[in-house]
């Protein structure tokens, strides 16, 4: 058997003092001048991998063993001065921080065999409690004046079993915090975002502690890049001691990471096939029938829904505000008529969504919340709810009309600035919810009363319902050969699963998978999920249309005949929104074909959808 090469062989802090003083003078020389105000050096894993063969064996080692590692670098920066504050001291401290590891761990395969060990997560910030100091070294005095220091690790506090001076018998000793030193500590929970998941997974999460001048510095919502060491820490079970252990990240460096939809992975296959796609004359068809194709007509839905995934452009205004690109939608209608089913059919195509129902689960809602629970150990909590879990995505919001009171007042400010303000206790933040909200509810009274007055029976404030670019009233009215139409769908999908199922367990004679593939074509998808996501990723990505002057002639005049019309008494008022979201619309609408310009037909098209849903809600 070949020899393992040892990975501790050769001069480590040597090796390092070598790779400090070529590639990280400059950072050095920072830290001597700034030093305690920069007390962090942060190095580049690929620099250490480049750095010929030691570098390999230096790399390797600090996933191993993390611990020798930090304590060889810090030792290369002492023995060979390499920093040197303005006194002419030495520092006393200084925190090393790796960055940029090629290899991500996910949270949902983090295995025993990983602690203590040095690895890479990545994921969405679900929760932040206070910065608050926490004891590192902790001094004590006994009542003959010796004194005894004890060091701090995570979670219980040590104390020591008297004073450590020989010959010294007192047990009962005080605590000196005046001596003591601290640090700043927060406690984080990152959860798995939510493109990393399939078909409706429960995201994991893990906690992470982090100290010093990295406290402080990230929100919920952020998506980040934790690197750092792996611990353990016992469960205790109503006071006893579990063989079962809990696990953390003990932070040694954050990076932010705000890619949109880079996570969507394109190759070139799918590049030409998405470029086919969208020349196709039946795209727009094709596109609609992909939505959600075992659901049996509402097309003007699935279309609206299409286009909320390509969405808008947000534009920069030259004050310095900004406009929503999202583009949100809304479902009334009567019970059973497959808006529950619409809405989780949407995180499957989108490359970023998130389903929740309003009556959400979680303390945090719709929006966010601060608390002070558990997590926090006594601290507040800060926590993302799903608009902001679902920032740069889809927010599949469904019984809304159930929401929370403190949800509906912050969703003003979440759904038109595409941020969350929370003022609680010691906590002022102000998170990112940049996202397109596909919400759905039921009339006030549980069904729609057509003879009755419409207004009276949606359960929502106007100024939240002009928030919303589309809105649909789906009524559940018997018509006989719509009804006929649906059963045959229903069941022409649930009878092809039997047979397949069936034809899996003992094959039946005659039945091939062209056969099969003949019966399921009605209810399968033209662009399948997994392709449809990417056409979205690489579309929200890559086109950016502009509106040609036909197109913004068709959508003014529209928007000044709608103007003339609308009734003051109905449900929702007929303001400038109304235009912006004709321009969203046409926009997205541009993006299916990966057009530049916005052309009449996009115009067309869009207030063709706006004027069949207006007529229901604004105007007879
Ligand atoms: P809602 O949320 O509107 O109350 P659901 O989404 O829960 O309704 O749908 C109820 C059931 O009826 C689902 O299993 C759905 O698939 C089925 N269903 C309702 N309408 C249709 C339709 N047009 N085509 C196919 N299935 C339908
Ligand atoms: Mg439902």
């Amino acid at each position: 058997m070949e020899k393992q090469p040892d990975l501790h062989e050769g001069d480590r802090t040597g090796d390092w003092t070598r790779l400090l003083k070529t590639k990280y003078k400059k950072q050095l020389g920072e830290l001597s001048r700034e030093y305690p105000h920069k007390r962090s050096l942060s190095i580049d894993y690929r620099d250490v991998e480049r750095f010929g063969k030691p570098g390999i064996a230096m790399a390797d080692e600090l996933l191993e063993n993390p611990g020798k590692v930090l304590e060889d670098v810090w030792d290369a920066i002492k023995n060979g001065q390499l920093v040197r504050t303005k006194d002419g001291k030495e520092p006393r401290e200084i925190n090393i921080r790796f960055t940029n590891l090629p290899r991500k761990t996910l949270i949902r395969n983090i295995r025993s065999d990983d602690i203590n060990r040095y690895i890479s997560v990545e994921g969405i910030l679900r929760k932040t409690t206070e910065v608050r100091p926490r004891v590192v070294e902790a001094v004590f005095r006994c009542p003959a004046g010796h004194f005894t220091v004890k060091q701090q690790k995570y979670g219980k506090f040590i104390e020591p079993d008297g004073c450590a001076t020989d010959g010294c018998t007192f047990k009962k000793l005080e605590l000196l915090p005046k001596r003591s030193k601290f640090v700043d500590s927060q406690k984080l929970r990152i959860q798995e975002s939510p493109e990393g998941l399939r078909g409706g997974e429960q995201p994991q999460t893990l906690d992470i502690d982090v100290t010093d001048d990295l406290s402080g510095i990230v929100s919920p919502g952020d998506r980040i890049i934790i690197n750092g060491i792996l611990r353990s820490m016992q469960r205790v079970v109503k006071g006893e001691k579990s063989t079962v252990f809990d696990i953390f990240l003990e932070c040694n460096s954050i990076e932010v990471a705000e890619k949109e939809f880079e996570e969507v992975e394109i190759d070139e296959k799918a590049e030409d096939e998405i470029n086919r796609l969208s020349k196709d004359p039946m795209i727009y068809r094709m596109i609609t029938h992909s939505v959600a194709p075992t659901i049996y007509g509402s097309e003007d839905v699935k279309q609206a829904i299409a286009l909320q995934l390509f969405g808008g452009i947000a534009k920069e205004m030259p004050d310095g505000s900004r406009l929503r690109g999202d583009i949100h939608v809304l479902l009334i209608g009567d019970p059973g008529i497959a808006k529950s089913q619409l809405l989780r059919y949407v995180v499957k195509l989108s490359p970023r969504a998130i389903y929740t129902s309003g009556q959400s689960s979680t303390a945090a809602g719709l929006t966010a919340t601060a608390v002070k629970d558990e997590f926090g150990e006594g601290r507040w909590t800060l926590e993302a709810g799903a608009l902001v879990l679902a920032d740069m995505g889809v927010a599949a919001v469904d019984e809304m009309d159930k929401m929370e009171k403190g949800d509906r007042s912050a969703l003003h400010e979440a759904m038109e600035q595409q941020s969350i303000s929370v003022a609680k206790a010691g906590i002022t933040a102000t998170l990112k919810s940049r996202c397109a909200l596909l919400g759905a509810a039921n009339p006030k009274y549980g069904r729609f009363d057509m003879f009755g007055d419409l207004s009276d029976q949606i359960n929502m404030p106007p100024s939240l319902l002009s928030r919303f670019d589309l809105i649909f009233i789906m009524t559940d009215q018997p018509e006989q050969k719509r009804d006929m139409a649906i059963a045959e769908h229903i069941l022409k999908a649930h009878s092809t699963g039997e047979l397949i199922a069936q034809h899996k367990k003992t094959p039946i004679p005659g039945v091939t998978d062209e056969y099969i593939l003949q019966q399921l074509k009605p209810v399968m998808p033209d662009i399948e999920p997994g392709l449809f996501r990417k056409y979205v990723a690489y579309s929200k990505r890559s086109c950016f249309p502009l509106l040609s002057p036909e197109a913004r002639d068709a959508l003014v005049a529209y928007y000044m005949k709608l103007r003339g019309i609308a009734e003051p008494n109905k449900p929702v008022p007929v303001t400038a929104r109304q235009l912006e979201a004709l321009v969203r619309l046409a926009e997205a609408s541009a993006r299916i074909r990966l057009s530049s310009t916005i052309e009449t037909s996009d115009a067309e098209r869009v207030i063709h959808i706006v004027d069949a849903c207006l007529r229901q809600i604004a105007y007879d």
